[in-house]
């Protein structure tokens, strides 16, 4: 189909949007019009119903990332003698879409997984994986990902009561994915899995995970189960999938996290996002996607061209319906248990040392006779608050934001400005100044 011959010039013009911020916003400014008038028709049988409405959302607000003229907030060094300033434009937030709102997000996720949650103990990655067969489910019924996520921990915590003959409180962090190469549909869970846990006098127990084979099909006859107890699957059917001699069904585990360095780049990389912008390259002409990746078995190539309307149905089938949770945490990485970290001392000393600064240990009661502490330490102190804080925006920006490039003072938001008319005259300076923002066209002013 030739989209370019009718591309939606008309219905673009009445938003108030930039364009050529990066190749993405260009797709989406001519064509998430033309691709929400024919989604029902043309692609919701196969993408999922219902999701119109959160697809234009989504998409609508992507486009106003990153827009200067909705608003900005001013950041100026405290230094009196320096002075620098610059305007930050607001961020849509809009991830698993937005490549830039979901970087600082990955960012700040492995940050916050490295420094407050994984203990000083070993862990391993797993990927478990599905037959093309049960795929469309997950499609169509997105709840199914946490029962699956619900599911692992569950076989895992099984494995080490068994193995340790007693029981053992583990830690596992489970994120699902619903993308393979190229966009394709493909749902699979990574999960990060304390290797072994602790008993309940305290010791921590190290079960290394071996018989991998086993655990495959474990996975594979639970998962199949699941799906005829909820109807999704008839009982011959299962049967029948039980019987392939090529399951489909995989778990990979060759990821064994030792340092603080490969936890962090694997909790990057379980939270990213579908698309990078480094893969794609936009042909306005012919209104076309040009997407590199390594060879796909699938596709028979390394590069795939789509029309610009298939892009956006293969890309926006991953933004996830409202509520649904990507990342979530069982055991010891609950947020449930993890709030009693600080009363279960063996557990305490493993701690990461972002979440250790933080915790200050409880006055033991030789030290402090005579009265009852009135909570359990949980308190954060602000300055601890504030050091995290700085942490995290450092990791988030390229520059640290809040230390001046010119004389290193902190620098401060002094100002948001949302006025139109403001805007527009700080805009008009800051082009007439030479500092135009990345991307800018002057000609938006007249
Ligand atoms: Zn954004
Ligand atoms: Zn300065």
């Amino acid at each position: 189909m030739e989209t370019a011959t009718r591309a939606p010039a008309t219905s673009t013009k009445a938003r108030y949007v930039p364009r050529g911020r990066n190749q993405l916003h260009t797709i989406f400014d001519r064509h998430l019009d033309e691709f929400c008038d024919v989604y029902d028709e043309k692609y919701a049988a196969k993408y999922g119903m219902f999701r119109l409405d959160r697809i234009r959302d989504i998409g609508e607000r992507f486009l106003t990332c990153g827009d200067y003229r909705l608003g900005v907030a001013r950041i100026r060094c405290t230094n009196p003698n320096c002075g620098h300033d610059y305007f930050r434009p607001f961020s849509c937030k809009g991830f698993y879409l937005c490549p830039s709102c979901s970087q600082k997000r990955t960012l700040l996720f492995a940050e916050h997984l490295t420094n407050e949650v994984l203990l000083d103990l070993p862990h391993r990655q797993f990927v478990f994986t599905m037959p093309k067969a049960l795929r469309p489910f997950f499609r169509h019924d997105r709840r199914l990902f946490a029962e699956v996520s619900r599911l692992i921990y569950t076989i895992i915590a099984e494995f080490y009561t068994a193995a340790a003959g007693k029981p053992l409180l583990s830690g596992v962090i489970a994120a699902h994915q619903t993308f393979g190469d190229q966009l394709r549909w493909n749902p699979h869970h990574h999960c990060l899995v304390l290797e072994g846990g602790f008993d309940e006098a305290g010791r921590f127990i190290h079960v290394p995970l071996s018989g991998l084979g086993q655990m495959t099909e474990v996975f594979r006859r639970r998962l199949i189960w699941l799906l005829v107890e909820k109807e999704l699957l008839a009982e011959e059917f299962a049967r029948n999938l039980l019987s392939w001699k090529n399951s489909g069904f995989s778990i990979d585990n060759s990821v064994r996290l030792t340092d603080a360095k490969s936890k962090e780049s694997l909790a990057e990389y379980i939270a990213r996002p579908p698309l990078s912008l480094k893969k794609i390259r936009y042909e306005p002409f012919k209104g076309k996607v040009l997407f590199h990746t390594k060879y796909s078995d699938y596709f028979k190539e390394n590069v795939h061209l789509f029309d610009a309307l298939e892009f956006l149905a293969e890309l926006t089938q991953h933004i996830p319906p409202r509520r649904v949770q990507l990342i979530r945490r069982y055991g010891l990485y609950s947020s449930r248990t993890k709030g009693r970290w600080s009363r279960m001392p063996h557990v305490a000393a493993k701690a990461p040392e972002g979440w250790r600064a933080s915790h200050a240990p409880e006055p033991s009661a030789s030290e402090d006779p005579g009265f009852e502490p009135l909570d359990d330490g949980e308190e954060v102190t602000a300055d601890a608050r504030k050091r995290a804080w700085a942490r995290l925006l450092a990791k988030v920006y390229e520059i640290d934001p809040m230390v001046c490039p010119k004389c290193g003072w902190e620098m401060r938001v002094i100002a948001v400005i949302q006025d139109p008319v403001e805007i527009r005259d700080i805009l008009a300076h800051l082009v007439k100044t030479g500092r135009a923002p990345p991307g800018f066209d002057p000609a938006l002013l007249n």
